[in-house]
């Protein structure tokens, strides 16, 4: 293999930068050229590529974003727009491609795959939601920044003795929704894969009000439902003063945690070495801190799930 792509789709992350560094430097490394794919598979279609060099991914290994830009692209779900993909990978002598994203972004790269070409995936999302890793790039630095936001809250709502329900980001998964809720010792925590108990909520509230807790903190993961929502019940049911925060898009900026930096250069290096040995169709992760690679159809064909052991440690621990 002389010439691989690099490409970033979906949903960004705070980390991907550096994956792409990785996978740049490790195959200028290794003497493979390559060459940057912009705005995802709506860029490949387009013949947006451009090729890299080692200056090319400087001064990017700290900042959030993506410098290849993303995108979302409805015309790559279809063979038509598969095959012009592959005409660009061929016209520009390209080889073997790297695909960093989540789980729609693997969907592209699976169909590649079947089309004979050469394709890794890298898992890049801050939801956490991806098979066949236990971590995803950007996953760290996301939980970080819901960590920094719900501490202010916290300040101002000690001043106020109010209930303050944050929703998180993660529409299928609720690792964000626990993690930040376990991290920041919220009261209640409402996770897509768990059933809530209204009246259980109500009753902790107030027996937490009565031994003289001065505030509750409660949070939300997308797809458990709306924060806006559950705030006027609990308010409407317990006439509490409630105040919701909807922490949005700043959970998918930022400069990337160590952490992420971390596995974002090992799994965008892990990547060229398995292109390298002749490896499509696989994704690269990281399971009990060891590097590992999966069969694609394996991982998509699996379902993520959150650790429910998890989930009942924060209600323990928040009584
Ligand atoms: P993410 O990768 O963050 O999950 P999306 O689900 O939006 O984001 O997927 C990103 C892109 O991947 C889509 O816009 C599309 O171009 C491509 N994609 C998703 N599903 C498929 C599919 N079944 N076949 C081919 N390409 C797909």
């Amino acid at each position: 293999m002389k010439r691989i792509g690099v490409l970033t789709s979906g949903g960004d992350s705070p980390g991907m930068n550096a994956a792409i560094r990785a996978v740049v430097r490790k195959a200028i490394y290794h003497d493979i050229e390559v060459y940057g794919i912009y705005y995802g598979y709506a860029g490949l279609i387009a013949g947006d590529i451009k090729k890299m060099e080692l200056g090319s991914v400087g001064d990017i290994i700290h900042r959030g974003g993506t410098m290849l830009y993303t995108a979302r692209c409805e015309e790559f779900k279809t063979l038509e727009g598969q095959k012009k993909g592959i005409e660009q990978l061929n016209k520009f002598g390209i080889e073997g491609l790297v695909v960093i994203g989540g789980d729609g972004s693997y969907r592209g790269a699976q169909k590649l795959t079947e089309h004979g070409f050469p394709t890794i995936g890298v898992p890049g999302t801050i939801d956490n939601d991806i098979p066949g890793t236990d971590f995803t790039i950007g996953f760290d630095t996301a939980l970080n920044t819901v960590i920094d936001a719900i501490d202010k809250i916290r300040d101002t709502a000690t001043s106020h003795e109010r209930t303050y329900i944050i929703e998180v980001m993660g529409r299928h998964a609720g690792d964000l929704a626990l993690w930040s809720g376990l991290a920041d010792g919220a009261e209640t925590i409402l996770i897509p894969e768990a059933e809530y108990d209204f009246e259980q909520i109500t009753y902790r509230l107030k027996r937490g009000q009565e031994r003289g807790k001065k505030h509750s903190i409660i949070i939300v993961a997308e797809g458990a439902g709306s924060g806006m929502e559950f705030g006027q019940k609990l308010k409407e049911a317990t006439n509490m003063e409630t105040r919701v925060t909807v922490l949005g898009h700043i959970q998918r900026g930022g400069s990337p945690t160590g952490a992420d930096r971390v596995l974002a250069s090992r799994l965008g290096a892990k990547a060229v070495d398995l292109l390298l040995e002749g490896k499509s169709g696989v994704t690269v992760g990281i399971q009990q801190n060891k590097l590992v690679h999966h069969d694609i159809n394996e991982a998509l064909a699996e379902t993520h799930t959150v650790d429910l052991d998890m989930y009942t440690l924060s209600q323990e621990l928040s009584i």
